[in-house]
């Protein structure tokens, strides 16, 4: 099943969307911030292009999708006003699934644009959004036309659910356990360098030379299977107790496996040095912190997963299955390791 047809986050602004229970992913773009703000003056200063265009890569709905926009607006007046130049015109796709709730992002507009007026005064350029309903892992725009990529928590969601996954048992795991036979881990690995690759060698395409890109996403801290970290370990065992107590069927459980993949920062140069088209300037790991209780990791997991888990195992599940979550998650809570890293890569488009 491709990821495009079950996956999206809860959409809208009400107590289970991914706009209210999106507060680690917007702690990862604050702490980011400093490496785009990096990353996209030393482009602007080789060339000072009269206008920057710029592309969020799985920007969801929400807060989070203009943040980053704005922090990049906020870096170039800066600059602008220190050398007394002239402010560039902003053009910022947002892309994601086309299932995405891109009608609150478009309703969020016009005050975003009235806050940058009112911020930034009547002297302040040009800024224009657009959304872009489409995969990452096809290509989303012309030729040479991006001068800069942005995406946060989103690449470590693959293309599709390993192929192999279908005719090899994961148990009652849904991704990588340490119960997993090593060919499940093979096929998860195998999964990722296949989309990663796709990925560079698509933006290789979109981005002009010089062009950066700056990605995070969920990583691990070794390639040794045995080290895994069991951020999905709690929604199995919710599963399982449900198994056990005759709630859904085993064989369910048994055929659902997450379309993610948490890669070491091995395994992603790896895939940048056989692509070859990006020279990676800095990979930095960044800690946002982890659910601060067991209430808010059931939240925010279900904003993220609520539609793959509706689509397998039906939506009248899902408030037993998150309440149970609740409950087993946290004893995970108090394990530093069972907290995945979060990688930071600053890249430049070759050429
Ligand atoms: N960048 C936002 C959202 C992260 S949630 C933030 O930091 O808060 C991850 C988003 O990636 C989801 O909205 C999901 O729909 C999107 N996504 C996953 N796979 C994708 C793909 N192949 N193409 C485009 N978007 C994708």
């Amino acid at each position: 099943m491709e990821v495009q047809n079950i996956l999206h986050m809860i959409g809208g602004e009400g107590d289970t969307s991914y706009a209210n229970n999106s507060t680690i992913q917007r702690t990862a773009i604050n702490k980011v911030r400093p490496i785009v703000e990096e990353a996209i003056l030393d482009l602007y200063c080789i060339s000072f292009p009269k206008k920057l265009i710029m592309a969020d890569l799985g920007c969801s709905s929400g807060p989070n999708a203009p943040l980053v926009l704005s922090n990049i607006i906020d870096a170039i007046s800066m600059k602008c006003r220190e050398l007394n130049h002239p402010l560039p015109e902003f053009q910022m796709f947002l892309n994601d699934l086309p299932g995405n709730d891109f009608n609150t992002i478009f309703r969020s507009l016009p005050g975003f644009y009235e806050k940058l007026k009112e911020e930034k005064g009547v002297d302040f350029g040009l800024c224009f959004v657009a959304g872009v309903a489409g995969s990452f892992y096809g290509r989303l725009f012309p030729t040479r036309s991006l001068h800069f990529v942005h995406s946060s928590y989103s690449l470590h969601w693959l293309s599709q659910v390993p192929q192999r996954l279908q005719i090899t048992l994961n148990g009652g795991s849904i991704y990588l356990a340490k119960t997993s036979p090593l060919s499940v881990f093979k096929a998860y690995l195998a999964q990722f360098q296949n989309d990663f690759s796709l990925f560079l060698k698509l933006r290789s395409e979109e981005i002009v030379g010089g062009g950066r890109m700056v990605l995070t996403l969920i990583g691990k801290i070794s390639s040794d299977p045995s080290n895994i970290e069991c951020c999905w370990e709690p929604l199995a065992q919710a599963l399982n107790d449900m198994v056990i107590q005759g709630v859904i069927e085993q064989e369910r459980v048994d055929s659902f496996n997450l379309p993610y993949y948490a890669p070491s920062i091995h395994e992603l140069k790896d895939i940048i040095e056989t692509d070859g088209s990006f020279s990676l300037d800095r990979l930095e790991i960044i800690e946002p912190g982890y659910f601060k209780s067991a209430q808010e990791a059931a939240k925010i997991v279900r904003a993220i997963t609520e539609s793959m888990l509706a689509g397998h195992f039906g939506e009248a599940i899902l408030d037993d299955l998150f309440q149970r979550y609740e409950v087993v998650v946290a004893e995970y809570l108090s394990n530093e390791k069972a907290n995945p890293i979060r990688l930071v890569l600053s890249m430049t488009r070759k050429g």
